[in-house]
C-alpha cells in the first residue's frame, strides 16, 4: 500500500507524480485528478447494445488510468465520479471482486466492504470534514463493476438532470452501506433485505421529495433551484 499525502489529501503516488508533471494547482479542500478537457461523451447517452455494453464497463477502465485516480490500495480504488450529482462525490472501487451489484453480495465480503467503509470516511475526514456524505449502493446500478458511492448531501450539480437520479440517491434505491454490512453479518446474504426489481421501479419513481426538509418538488428545475438555497443558507452557517 503506498499513499501521498497531498493538501490534507491522500492521493497515490502514481497520481501524485502526474499532477506535479501537469503543474495542476489542487484545490485545498478537493483531491484532484486530471480530467479531460473536451469531455464530449454524455452520461449512458448510446442506444446502441455493443455500445452500451461498452459504456456499461466504462469503471472498469476508468480505474486502470492513473490519471483518474485519487487514493489506490492492493484492493480498492478511489476516483471522482466523472458525472458528479453533488458538489462532492467519489467512487470506491474494489479492484479484484468480479460482481456487478450489491445484490450478489454475501458474507465472504464483508472485510472489503468494511474496508471500502474505513477508505471512504477516511477521504471524507480528511478532505471534507465538514461536509455532510451519504455512502452506500445504488440497488439497480446503471454501470458493471461494484462502486461504492461517497456523494456529498447538498446534491448540486449540473449533472443532477433527472428524476431517477434524483430518487436513485434519496429513497431505498439508496442502500446504506453500514446497514448492509449488519444485513449480512445477521444472514449471511441480503436475501429479503435487497428491493425487488418492481420494489426498484416504484423508489425511481417516487415524487420530488427534498433530503433536507419536507419541501415537495413538482419538477427537477423546482428541486435544484430549492436545493441551491439550502446549499446557499448552508454555506453561511
Ligand atoms: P450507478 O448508477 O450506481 O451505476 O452509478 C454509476 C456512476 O458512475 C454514476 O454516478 C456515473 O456518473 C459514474 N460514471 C459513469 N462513467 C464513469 C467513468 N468513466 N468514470 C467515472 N465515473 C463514471
Ligand atoms: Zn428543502
Amino acid at each position: 500500500m503506498f499513499f501521498m499525502k497531498l493538501h490534507d489529501c491522500y492521493v497515490s503516488a502514481n497520481a501524485f507524480k502526474r499532477l506535479m508533471e501537469a503543474s495542476k494547482i489542487i484545490g485545498e479542500n478537493s483531491p484532484s485528478p486530471k480530467r479531460a478537457k473536451n469531455n464530449v461523451a454524455k452520461e449512458g447517452s448510446s442506444k446502441d447494445t455493443t455500445k452500451k455494453h461498452y459504456w456499461k464497463s466504462g469503471l472498469s477502465q476508468a480505474i486502470t488510468d492513473a490519471e483518474n485516480i485519487i487514493q489506490s490500495s492492493d484492493t480498492v480504488v478511489i476516483i471522482k465520479d466523472k458525472y458528479p450529482k453533488a458538489k462532492f462525490h467519489y467512487l470506491v472501487i474494489p479492484k479484484q471482486v468480479q460482481l456487478n451489484s450489491a445484490r450478489e453480495l454475501t458474507r465472504s465480503h464483508i472485510n472489503l466492504l468494511k474496508e471500502m467503509q474505513e477508505k471512504a470516511e477516511g477521504l471524507v475526514k480528511d478532505c471534507h470534514p465538514k461536509t455532510m456524505f451519504k455512502i452506500g449502493f445504488h440497488a439497480k446500478p446503471s454501470m458493471d463493476h461494484l462502486h461504492l458511492h461517497v456523494v456529498s448531501t447538498d446534491f448540486v450539480s449540473t449533472c443532477l438532470k433527472t428524476k431517477k437520479h434524483w430518487n436513485s440517491f434519496n429513497t431505498e434505491h439508496f442502500l446504506d452501506l453500514p446497514e448492509l454490512i449488519s444485513k449480512l453479518e445477521e444472514k449471511g446474504n441480503l436475501d429479503g433485505y435487497y428491493p425487488t426489481d418492481k420494489d426498484i421501479e416504484l423508489y425511481l419513481k417516487k415524487p420530488l421529495k427534498c433530503n433536507q426538509c419536507s419541501f415537495e418538488a413538482k419538477t427537477m428545475p423546482s428541486l435544484k433551484e430549492h436545493l441551491n438555497a439550502h446549499a446557499q443558507s448552508n454555506s453561511k452557517m
